[in-house]
C-alpha cells in the first residue's frame, strides 16, 4: 500500500509519473463510447500489440467491450515499484481488467518487448492455454528501439531524408514557434527506424500464430500508419519514419495475398488521424500542426479521438461481414475527414502565418496541452487531485 498526493511531473513532451484515478477515468470514458457504438459481440478473439495506450488501448477497449471479444493485449509498462508510481498505460490496463472482471469479459494482458521470441511464445501459448485462435490482430506499436536475440539495439530516429530540413515548431515548455533545422538521417539511421517501425515484427507475430495453428479462419489483421500534410512531410511521410511506415503498408500487401488465399482472410494498413499521443507528441513539428488541425476540425465539428477512430475502423471497416473501404494503396484511410482539401488548406494557411504572439488565437494550444495531461491522467473532471490515491494498482 501506498497512498500519495499525485501531482504532475510534465516537461515539454516528457511526462515522468501519470495518476491512477485520472488514468483509470479516461479508460472508463473510451469504454462507455465503444459499449454505445458497437454491438456488444459478434468477435471472438482479438490480439492486440501495443494495447496499453493510444491507439492500441482504444482497439482492445472496442475488442473487449465493443464485440465482446476475448482480448489479449500486449504492452510495455512500468508497474509500481515500492513508492514510484506505475505508467500511465499500466493504470489504463489496471482499469480495463477491473472493469473486464466486473463485467464477466475476458482481457488479458502480457507485459514484456513484443519484438522478443520469448512474448511471442508467451503469447501463443496463452492463446493455446486460455484463449483459443485469433480473429483480428491489431498492430499498434510505436517504439523507440528494438533489441535483437544477441542483444543488437536498433533506434528509430525522426529525421528527414537527402538533405537536412529548416521546420516551424512549437516549444512545448515555453509555447514559442520556432525554426529548427533537422539534420539528414545516415543510411543506418534510415535502415534502423525501419528495422524498429516498419512491417518486419508485424509479420513475424503472424508467422507465430500461423506456427501455432493459432490463425482462425477468416483472420484478419491491421497495423496502423500514417501520412499528414505537407507542412511535416520532410519529416514525416518523406523521413525516416515515413520509409518504415511504406514497409509496414508492403507487408500489408504481402500478408493480404496470403492470409486471402489461405484463410479468406486480409491485412490492411489503417491510415489514421493525428491525435495527442505520447509517440506524436515527439515528432518535431506534429505537436504545432495537431494544435492547428484541432482548432480548424472543432471549428467545423470534425473533431475526433482514439476511440471515435476505432470505433470507425471496427464498424466500418473490419467488423466481421464488413468489407473494408480503401484507397488505391489498399489502405483504410481514417485520415479521410483530416485530409479534406477544405481543412489541409486552411491549416497550411494558419501554419504560414502563426507566430509566437498569435499561438492563442490560431491554435487549439490549450486542448493540445489538456489531451497530452490527460494522457498522464491529469485535468481530468472530476478527480480529487488534492488527496492521496493508491498508487499500486493491479492489472
Ligand atoms: P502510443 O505511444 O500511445 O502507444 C504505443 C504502444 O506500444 C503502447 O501500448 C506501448 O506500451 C507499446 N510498446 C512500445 N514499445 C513496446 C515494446 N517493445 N513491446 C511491447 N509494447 C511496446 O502510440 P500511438 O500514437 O497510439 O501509436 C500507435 C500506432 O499508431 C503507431 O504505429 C503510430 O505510427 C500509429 N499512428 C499514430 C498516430 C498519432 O497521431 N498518434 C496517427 C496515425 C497512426
Amino acid at each position: 500500500m501506498s497512498e500519495q498526493v499525485v501531482a504532475p511531473r510534465i516537461r515539454g513532451f516528457i511526462a515522468t509519473n501519470a495518476h491512477p484515478d485520472g488514468c483509470a477515468a479516461n479508460v472508463r470514458a473510451q469504454v462507455e463510447v465503444a459499449q454505445a457504438s458497437l454491438p456488444g459481440s459478434g468477435i471472438d478473439e482479438v490480439l492486440v500489440v501495443g494495447s496499453s495506450t493510444g491507439y492500441g488501448l482504444s482497439s482492445a477497449l472496442c475488442a473487449c467491450f465493443g464485440y465482446g471479444a476475448q482480448t489479449l493485449g500486449i504492452c510495455f509498462e512500468r508497474p509500481s515499484v515500492e513508492d514510484k508510481g506505475a505508467s500511465a498505460g499500466w493504470y489504463n490496463l489496471a482499469e480495463a481488467h477491473r472493469l473486464a472482471r466486473e463485467q464477466g469479459r475476458t482481457l488479458e494482458t502480457i507485459n514484456g518487448d513484443a519484438f522478443s521470441a520469448e512474448i511471442k511464445q508467451q503469447a501463443a501459448e496463452t492463446l493455446q492455454q486460455r484463449l483459443g485462435k485469433v480473429d483480428l490482430l491489431i498492430y499498434s506499436l510505436a517504439a523507440p528501439r528494438r533489441q535483437g536475440p544477441d542483444g543488437t539495439v536498433w533506434n528509430s530516429v525522426l529525421k528527414p531524408i537527402g538533405g537536412s530540413h529548416a521546420s516551424k515548431t512549437i516549444n512545448l515548455r515555453s509555447g514559442a514557434i520556432e525554426e529548427r533545422t533537422f539534420d539528414q538521417a545516415t543510411d543506418e539511421e534510415i535502415a534502423d527506424t525501419l528495422k524498429v517501425m516498419g512491417g518486419e515484427d508485424w509479420a513475424d507475430w503472424v508467422e507465430t500464430l500461423r506456427a501455432n495453428d493459432l490463425l482462425a479462419d477468416g483472420f484478419r489483421t491491421v497495423g496502423y500508419s500514417y501520412i499528414g500534410p505537407k507542412a511535416t512531410q520532410a519529416i514525416y511521410r518523406s523521413g525516416t519514419i515515413g520509409h518504415a511506415k511504406e514497409h509496414l503498408e508492403a507487408t500489408a500487401l504481402e500478408l493480404d495475398a496470403r492470409l486471402s488465399a489461405d484463410l479468406d482472410g486480409g491485412a490492411w494498413v489503417s491510415v489514421n488521424k493525428a491525435v495527442v499521443t505520447q509517440a506524436s507528441a515527439a515528432i518535431p513539428g506534429v505537436p504545432l500542426y495537431i494544435g492547428i488541425l484541432f482548432k480548424v476540425m472543432k471549428a467545423r465539428g470534425l473533431h475526433e479521438g482514439t476511440i471515435e477512430q476505432i470505433v470507425r475502423l471496427y464498424r466500418d471497416h473490419i467488423a466481421p461481414g464488413v468489407v473494408p473501404s480503401t484507397d488505391e494503396g489498399g489502405r483504410i484511410r481514417l485520415d479521410d475527414l483530416e485530409m479534406t482539401p477544405d481543412v489541409q488548406s486552411t491549416v497550411d494557411a494558419i501554419w504560414n502565418e502563426v507566430t509566437t504572439e498569435r499561438v492563442g488565437e490560431l491554435l487549439d494550444y490549450d486542448g493540445y496541452q489538456r489531451d497530452f495531461r490527460q494522457l498522464f491522467g491529469f485535468d481530468i473532471e472530476g478527480i480529487d487531485y488534492d488527496a492521496p490515491t493508491e498508487v499500486h494498482r493491479e492489472l
